[in-house]
């Protein structure tokens, strides 16, 4: 399965977004063997980004497909592995507010500060084109938004007030680096 090439995109403030990232893609009518090898495509392009999640616009297909990977324990201890590939996912419910260091894989290693909804309930299919419901809360939730908000063209950074948080990290040596130590896996440290 090859890996796809990922858009990259110029930073938001020293340069001009190109219109791919913007388009808004259009839901999958039919999930055949093609939608399957996308999404398969997608997710092995995931892992080699060493990501949390891929939407189909940034590989440059146009249609309301995303991956998420999060590995085991990425919020409390004893949260499992989650690997998802999801057709036309639509929030159907949110709730709460909370503010996290947040990247992209189309902007490398530039991260920044963003409000998101706290728990998301999304209606999604599978790609065997079942139907589900997907609860969601702490990274999985944040995860889900930033993607569902590249199928209709919106970047994290849209949903600043300001810039003033972007940053790229810089790490040292000996391992630290400026971002909050009480964040074992974020967005912060895996890209979306
Ligand atoms: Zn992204």
């Amino acid at each position: 399965m090859p890996a796809l090439k990922i858009i990259i995109e110029p930073d938001p403030r020293h340069g001009t977004i190109s219109q791919r990232l913007r388009k808004k893609s259009l839901p999958v009518e039919t999930i055949d063997e093609g939608v399957r090898t996308l999404a398969r495509d997608m997710f092995v392009t995931l892992m080699d980004a060493n990501g949390v999640g891929l939407a189909a616009p940034q590989v440059g297909i146009y249609k309301r497909l995303i991956v998420v990977y999060l590995p085991a324990g990425y919020d409390d201890e004893d949260d499992p592995e989650i690997s998802l590939a999801l057709v036309n996912p639509e929030i159907q419910r949110a709730g709460g507010r909370n503010v996290e260091a947040e990247g992209c894989l189309s902007f490398p290693d530039l991260y920044g500060d963003v409000q998101r909804y706290a728990n998301v309930t999304i209606r999604t299919q599978d790609i065997d084109g079942n139907t589900l419901k997907i609860k969601a809360r702490g990274l999985l939730a944040r995860v889900l938004q930033h993607e569902i908000d590249h199928l209709d063209g919106i970047l994290y950074f849209d949903r600043m007030e300001d810039y003033s948080s972007l940053r790229y990290p810089t790490r040292t040596p000996s391992g630290d680096d400026d971002e909050p130590a009480n964040e074992p896996v974020t967005a912060s440290s895996r890209a979306v």
